[in-house]
């Protein structure tokens, strides 16, 4: 009995120090996070407080079997939670590759987080490029770190970071057209991703006329939904993000120098996700301008 009792103090001691340590993981792979964190903090704090107190106080056997059993019934009913929740991906047939341009550091987790992870679990390879460092809106040094914690927690192969003066990209131009035309040589992207001329940031105009520029021969660019899009933005491509809305709203929370900022939190982020979600019939979608786009690079997202 003792022995069992040790082992069920030691697996709940793991589990609940994944549950508060391995908040990446559970946000990446499970589609409620926060609900199977509590589950399993609870869960395994209570297994570990009955298996302590069955090995600090003499108990009954049948006292002692009753406790191992319920731990036994506890982590079965966790590891079924654990496996109806998690996120279901479906592998791609024909892996493509994807180039993200953003204008800031936190542009891609807002605008397109919830596809790029989608995208990445489905085995495409997704390379970034943020074309300033956003020292304007906020702590230089941590928005850097922040935009390559951000492009880890999605998966990204690769993210490249310019310094281009944060708020006049438009003084860059040629600049931003060279380091694109340089990645679409590198990665030779399928598709490519980037910012919307339906934007009033006149960074992320820049951006996109940047882009489209550099991509003049390219057959796919799709344009993705910033906080700042106008009312004229007006997505005709949608990807359904169901299971990736809570993966998005944590890539966004890695920005923590932006917290403040309202478009940041969690209920905005999930807002728009329902709203373009309604849009495509789905629970949950980012939307897309294409500027042209030949179909047959999105099947098996
Ligand atoms: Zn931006």
């Amino acid at each position: 009995m003792a022995s069992s009792h040790v082992i069920f103090v030691l697996g709940a001691a793991i589990v609940m120090a994944v549950a508060c340590g391995g908040g990446a993981w559970i946000y990446r792979r499970v589609r409620k996070p926060q609900l199977i964190r509590m589950l399993l903090l609870l869960g395994a704090g209570l297994v570990l407080a009955a298996n302590t107190f069955c090995l600090l106080v003499k108990v009954a056997d049948l006292w002692a079997a009753a406790v191992i059993a319920a731990s036994l019934a506890c982590g079965a009913a966790l590891a079924a939670l654990l496996l109806s929740w998690r996120v279901k991906a479906v592998h791609a047939t024909l892996p493509r590759r994807v180039l993200a341009i953003g204008a800031h550091p936190d542009d891609l987790e807002l605008a397109c987080g919830g596809t790029l992870a989608k995208f990445i679990d489905s085995g495409h390879e997704v390379n970034g490029l943020i074309m300033s460092d956003g020292r304007v809106g906020g702590d230089v040094g941590e928005r850097s770190k922040e935009a390559h914690r951000g492009a880890a927690f999605m998966g990204l192969t690769s993210i490249r970071h310019f310094d281009f003066t944060d708020t006049r990209l438009a003084e860059h131009g040629q600049e931003m057209v060279n380091a694109i035309e340089e990645a679409i040589r590198r990665f030779n992207p399928d598709i490519i991703l980037t910012h919307s001329k339906h934007d009033q940031h006149q960074d992320h105009q820049a951006v996109h006329d940047a882009t489209l520029r550099a991509a003049r021969q390219h057959h796919s660019i799709l344009c993705y939904e910033s906080p700042s899009a106008t009312r004229d933005f007006n997505p005709s491509v949608f990807i359904d993000i169901e299971d990736y809305v809570e993966a998005k709203v944590r890539a966004v929370q890695v920005h923590r120098d932006q917290a403040g900022k309202p478009y940041m939190t969690p209920a905005r982020v999930r807002g728009v996700a329902a709203f373009r979600g309604s849009q495509a019939k789905r629970a949950a979608a980012e939307g897309y301008e294409p500027v042209r786009l030949l179909t047959s690079e999105l099947r098996n997202p």
